[in-house]
């Protein structure tokens, strides 16, 4: 896309329709985008901005200006109003800050369980784990697979907290998308375009974390390729970058948040476990990432960190959470905001 045809305030939705049936008649992709002000839609699949005279002249249409970015849909040029993204009912990108929790990976119904009740108990508003695990080293544990989806869809049913999970290719993407609440596509895979196109024909929402050598352009790109294919709930979620910083394992680019707040219309979560790697120092830039504008957390927490089976180091005890929580509490109001009320 390299035009944004915008229409007017008045515009009728036959006026939309006619703009849509233009787009598409050029063998074009149309994206009507709605604000709260007006409607704009994007243009994919053309390769200049030859024809915007042509949309500039259809009934309803305002203007047809040139998106300056590489990333379209994602711009805040493209909309300028926050996008809210629906996870199973719970509302990431509002005024209200969501908090995401659970142990790296589902290891077993039990644990899972245990996890699940104590961060619902401390006020978590999303479940996490990972069924498929994309490891360094293929002799790690690698996930219970559709195993593990069962028993995250058995925590929903128990708690009601709707479940975020990975996946790793398009297999695991297809049964995901059949249990889940919301899709992860974790860091490794933050450049899988076909991935990436998969998830953008998916009918659930998706969190894409930030690859570990990702610039800010080459993260919203990666989701650019999903918002691309039609879908439009996308979570961001920064998770620490590789440097030559010798004591945590990523560094937490906390300054991507404003950043990205600027650039995009895009919710953004942080990840201070895998930005950190060391649970002392999870709840230190948790509370910085409220601070900075982040829409919410995600936090790795194990009942019994030293026997979990990937990520231990850096997960939260679930006392050690519930004070977390009581942290960030107070935090919020300090910049306007609360904790999601949950019913
Ligand atoms: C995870 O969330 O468990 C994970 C593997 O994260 P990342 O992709 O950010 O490394
Ligand atoms: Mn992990």
């Amino acid at each position: 896309m390299t035009v944004l045809v915008v229409m007017r305030q008045d515009a009728t939705p036959e006026d939309l329709r006619g703009v849509v049936q233009a787009i598409e008649a050029r063998g074009y992709k149309a994206h009507p985008i709605p604000g709260g002000q007006r409607t704009a839609v994007g243009v994919t699949g053309n390769r200049g901005a030859d024809d915007a005279p042509v949309f500039e002249g259809l009934p309803g249409v305002l203007e047809v200006i040139p998106v300056t970015h590489g990333y379209k849909l994602v711009s805040r040029e493209a909309k300028s109003e926050p996008t809210v993204v629906n996870v199973g009912g719970v509302l990431v990108g509002g005024a209200e800050i969501v908090v995401t929790a659970g142990p790296c990976a589902v290891e077993s119904l039990e644990q899972t369980l245990i996890v699940a009740r104590r961060v619902k108990a401390a006020g978590a508003h999303l479940l996490r784990g990972g069924a498929y695990k994309p490891r360094t080293s293929p002799y790690s544990f690698q996930g219970l697979g559709e195993e593990g989806l069962k028993i995250l869809a058995a925590a929903r049913e128990e708690t009601g907290l709707p479940v975020v999970t990975e996946a790793v290719d398009l297999e695991s993407l297809d049964l995901v998308e059949r249990y889940a609440d919301a899709i992860q596509i974790g860091a490794r895979n933050m450049q899988n375009f076909s991935l990436l196109r998969r998830a953008g024909r998916a009918r659930k929402p998706v969190v894409l974390k930030r690859g570990m050598s990702a610039t800010l352009e080459e993260f919203l790109m990666s989701a650019e390729y999903v918002l691309s294919e039609g879908n439009y709930e996308v979570v961001l979620c920064e998770r620490g970058v590789r440097t030559f910083s010798d004591f945590s394992r990523n560094t937490l680019d906390l300054a991507v948040v404003p950043a990205v707040k600027g650039l995009s219309h895009l919710p953004i979560l942080v990840d201070p476990s895998h930005g950190t790697g060391r649970r002392d120092k999870v709840a230190p830039l948790s509370r910085a990432a409220i601070a900075v504008g982040s829409d919410g957390v995600m936090v790795e927490v194990h009942h019994d960190p030293q026997r979990a089976l990937s990520d231990g180091p850096q997960s939260l005890t679930p006392d050690m959470f519930d004070a977390l929580m009581a942290e960030l509490r107070q935090i919020a109001p300090v910049i306007g905001r609360s904790l999601l009320k949950r019913d």
